[in-house]
């Protein structure tokens, strides 16, 4: 239907990145525009998977 939905565009929640990503996840939760991103923001993520993330 509407193709538009098939990425999300996102930005890095990492401060020293800011970063513009697609995310592409099912959910769109995605915060980071990598993995090493995404290590750098163990705490915040930390906090995600207290939430229920999969
Ligand atoms: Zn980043």
């Amino acid at each position: 239907m509407c193709s538009a939905d098939a990425g999300r565009l996102g930005r890095c929640a990492r401060h020293t990145c800011d970063l513009a990503f697609v995310d592409t996840s099912r959910n769109g939760r995605r915060a980071y525009c990598s993995v090493r991103c995404a290590n750098n923001g163990a705490v915040a993520r930390h906090r995600e998977r207290l939430h229920g993330e999969v």
